[in-house]
């Protein structure tokens, strides 16, 4: 090593006269040490995040228990490109529906409620009359039992003549939960390649679906749509789009977005991104 600490030595630390002045080498033992004085802070179990909420169903008059997130308990920390919220603790789309078990009305938990005596005589003409039940005796849903309880929201829906909006944004969340489920399954799991995608197909259909859906709401309702102002909401069909490889289409979105000089620079940076990732595709 140089000399600039030549004489160690004689201090009795000649062992220390090697030591790289900027470089900072982690001492395990150090570390090891750290590890067992840190206190052990347990994160909660997905179980530990939910309770059971006692609902009225709008359809059957039928009270049935329901699992619910406990509020203020979960932080998002980032979004996918579509939007897709994701949550430290759990991924919360798997409680985004109520469902019946008695009479199989489903909708997404906002638009429970809101059903009339006409929409009501759908659901049971056309769902209560052939429903077998659901069951659930987990402390919590699985991927695929939220896929169902999405799918039991997305029939209720069209037969109780929801919004179009309604429909495409449970497609959307359909395809979110697939992703979430392909996300789910470990590495070493026998078969994983097969039934990613076999899951990337399945999510591509939803998306698919809800981009056509979106597409027509756009025609039929005024905004905000699904929560989502307009330019938002321009954002999330230049993602679909984006996402299931129609590139023109999305361009167009991309396109309104940023030669609008209202849309917050939030909104452009993301079209931008959705834009280069275009052009990079496009030119390799
Ligand atoms: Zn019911």
């Amino acid at each position: 090593m140089s000399d600039v600490l030549s004489g160690l030595e004689s201090m009795g630390l000649g062992n220390l006269s090697n030591i790289d002045l900027f470089n900072d080498k982690k001492s395990n033992a150090s570390a090891e040490k750290k590890k067992e004085e840190k206190p052990e802070i347990k994160e909660p179990e997905e179980k530990d995040l939910i309770y059971i909420k006692k609902v009225e169903c709008p359809c059957c008059g039928r009270e049935f228990p329901e699992k619910v997130i406990r509020p203020g308990k979960v932080r998002m920390i980032s979004q996918d490109i579509d939007l897709r919220p994701r949550y430290k603790e759990l991924d919360t789309m798997k409680y985004n529906v109520t469902a019946c078990p008695t009479c199989g009305y489903a909708a997404l938990s906002r638009d429970f409620t809101h059903l009339s005596s006409g929409q009501a005589r759908f659901v049971k003409e056309k769902i209560s009359i052939n429903f077998t039940g659901l069951k659930y005796d987990g402390d919590i849903y699985s991927y695929d039992e939220a896929i169902s309880r999405g799918k039991l929201a997305l029939v209720s829906t069209v037969v109780k003549r929801g919004k179009i909006s309604e429909r495409a944004y449970i497609c959307l969340t359909l395809g979110w939960l697939t992703r979430g489920k392909a996300e789910s399954i470990a590495e070493d799991v026998p078969g994983r390649e097969a039934m990613l995608s076999q899951l990337s197909d399945e999510e591509n259909g939803y998306l698919l679906k809800a981009a056509e859906g979106f597409t027509e709401a756009l025609l039929k309702e005024s905004f905000p749509i699904c929560g989502l102002d307009e330019y938002t909401f321009f954002y999330l069909l230049s993602a679909l789009d984006y996402e299931t490889g129609r590139y023109s289409e999305s361009l167009k979105f991309v396109e309104k977005i940023l030669i609008n000089r209202a849309v917050s620079e939030r909104i452009k940076d993301k079209a931008r991104r959705i834009k280069e990732a275009i052009s990079e595709i496009r030119s390799s």
